[in-house]
């Protein structure tokens, strides 16, 4: 099964985490508590979750901002939740508004991943790969270790401490660092904030939907109606509300109903209302996430 949302969640909430708290130049704190704000702004849908086929996972700072986990499989592994962790310091940089270069932001993001990977192996070694990204990892270990970035205790780097490491990065294969901007646009905060769900609220429940509950089928009547309605185009907190209502109500469907309504929705059927205002009222990649729940559940 590919990656899900409750992956990354999970790996958000990991204890692992209580080990990190580093800045870099002193702008941007790296802490349990920072990533538990970015699980916060997930599961009030200001960052939206999606996979994609790509074996790397990338956080785009858009309006919303969108993180695609990697093509990996569920429960994941240390390495792929470091991945996402990757991205997650992204996520950091981009919501409190951190002014940093493009490759202050990168650094920040891979010592993260590889402090997070000693804390969990205290034994980690740098895994295999070619030469310039072994290197690169290898000095990012380096570093880690000569900071102590695994214990637990606040830790400032100085810019000149990652300079070494920042040069590798625009000639390392794959091309990543060279001029693709959106990857990693320094922070600009949310554009929009939709208030947090408060924590003893069904957050988790979403996770505890057993197989053998059954909860009300969603009418079409209802369906029709969510996905009819019509909202301003700044009113991104209707919009967010809608798109959360669906996920949480695709997330209980039946195996019928998802078998029913899964060919409506991955077409656009000219004279079904649910299915035009599918594809007409929603964004494409807020479409192709529902279309990945409403398929899980087939
Ligand atoms: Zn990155």
């Amino acid at each position: 099964m590919a990656l899900t949302e409750t992956d990354l969640l999970d790996a958000l909430d990991d204890p692992a985490l209580g080990f990190i708290n580093f800045s870099l130049g002193g702008v941007v704190q790296v802490s349990r508590q920072k990533f538990g704000v970015i699980r916060e702004h997930i599961l009030a849908g200001n960052i939206l979750v999606t996979s994609w086929g790509e074996t790397h996972a990338q956080y785009v700072a858009s309006d919303p901002p969108v993180l695609y986990m990697q093509n990996d499989t569920s429960p994941v592994s240390t390495h792929a939740r470091a991945l996402l962790l990757h991205e997650c310091t992204h996520a950091i940089v981009h919501v409190f508004a951190v002014n940093f270069g493009e490759l202050d932001n990168e650094v920040t993001a891979y010592l993260l991943q590889v402090a997070y990977q000693l804390v969990k192996n205290p034994h980690y070694a740098t895994a295999p790969n070619n030469a310039p990204w072994f290197k690169f990892f290898d000095d990012c270990l380096t570093l880690v270790k000569k900071r102590g970035l695994n214990l637990g205790g606040y830790q400032l780097l100085s810019f000149k401490e990652v300079q070494p490491l920042e040069d590798q990065m625009p000639s390392l294969p794959g091309g990543f660092y060279k001029d693709d901007a959106s990857r990693t646009s320094p922070g600009t905060g949310l554009k929009d904030v939709k208030p947090f769900i408060p924590t003893n609220e069904p957050v988790s429940g979403r996770a505890q939907y057993a197989a053998h509950e059954t909860y009300p089928e969603p009418s079409d009547g209802y369906l029709a109606d969510l996905l009819g309605r019509r909202y301003a185009k700044d009113d991104v907190a209707g919009y967010g509300g809608r798109v959360r209502e669906l996920e949480a109500v695709f997330r209980r469907l039946s195996k019928a109903k998802a078998t029913g309504l899964y060919p409506r929705l991955a077409m656009r059927v000219a004279g079904d209302n649910i299915s035009m205002s599918f594809h007409d009222h929603l964004s494409t990649i807020t479409r192709n996430r529902m279309l990945v729940i409403v398929r899980s559940r087939m």
